[in-house]
């Protein structure tokens, strides 16, 4: 995996997020669209967003919509968490805060995601820490700084809008919210679908089983991308396991006659993963 907060175009795009069609519809026209097509969007008076708050709950594809943005918008992309920018010594934060859009400046055009940004712009109330507070400071200071034009353009991400400074939300830094939640029904067939197309389906064999089924099952209620992520894993898995042992238990016939096996995922085994 890519070295956290080194900028590269991330390989993610469009086709590897399923559903989240109004998400992905937004993002084009506040960033992608304006860093594309500069004059169209100015044309008609849109300055692109100087910054967005993607929120929501875990596992729902905040981070995978920002790196496809990245793509998308042929952008360099730098990823930080929240936290890592704050076990510091005193002061060296604030540095860390403002080398990280020196950095961003340097790579433009350039999307500086913020991971967890709950952590790093708490509510300003009296029982933050001053450290805190000046780290927040600088951080409202620094996305001041990248208006118009600059190239930068900072997306943040969080689960807890609500413990969030709100200075951070005013017009100009990071200016407009897009909410990714959890997926329907209809979300999991196509997340199911676009996960698997991207990873076993890609190695060869079309599905025998039926992914819409699977994605609707009652069982998968409440299931974020990652928690379906996490059941074509287990789907996999259980698939191994079941050809494994049968080759195991006929391995004298197989090393006879040179059989290699080719694991094709069963309903039996989505049942075993859910
Ligand atoms: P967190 O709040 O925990 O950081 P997040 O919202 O940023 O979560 P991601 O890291 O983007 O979630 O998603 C985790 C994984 O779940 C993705 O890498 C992907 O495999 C899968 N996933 C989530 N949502 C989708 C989606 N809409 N389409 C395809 N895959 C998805």
């Amino acid at each position: 995996s890519k070295r956290e907060g080194f900028s590269t175009i991330p390989d993610t795009t469009w086709a590897h997020v399923g559903a989240l069609g109004p998400v992905r519809r937004r993002l084009e026209m506040s960033i992608i669209g304006p860093i594309k097509n500069p004059d169209l969007f100015t044309k008609v008076g849109i300055a692109p967003a100087a910054g967005i708050l993607l929120w929501g709950p875990p596992g729902c594809g905040k981070t995978l919509v920002a790196k496809a943005v990245a793509n998308e918008s042929k952008a360099n992309f730098i990823s930080i968490k929240g936290p890592e920018l704050l076990n510091k010594y005193v002061g060296e934060s604030e540095r860390a805060v403002r080398q990280l859009f020196a950095r961003a400046k340097g790579s433009a055009p350039c999307i500086l995601f913020f991971d967890e940004m709950d952590a790093l712009v708490p509510k300003r109330d009296d029982s933050l820490s001053d450290a805190s507070a000046r780290v927040v400071n600088t951080l409202l200071t620094e996305l001041d700084g990248v208006g118009d034009r600059s190239g930068i353009y900072v997306i943040g991400a969080t689960n807890r809008p609500d413990i969030i400074d709100e200075a951070i939300r005013r017009p100009g830094r990071l200016g407009t919210s897009i909410y990714v939640g959890l997926p329907s029904a209809d979300d999991r067939v196509d997340i199911l679908r676009t996960l698997y197309r991207n990873s076993i389906g890609k190695k060869g064999g079309e599905s025998t089983v039926d992914l819409e089924v699977v994605a609707r099952d009652r069982r998968c209620d409440g299931f974020s991308g990652a928690d379906l992520g996490n059941l074509m894993q287990a789907a996999a898995q259980a698939c191994l396991e079941r050809a494994y042992l049968g080759l195991v238990a006929g391995q004298e016939e197989i090393m006879m006659e040179g059989v290699t096996i080719d694991p094709v995922i069963t309903m039996e085994d989505w049942e075993a993963a859910l």
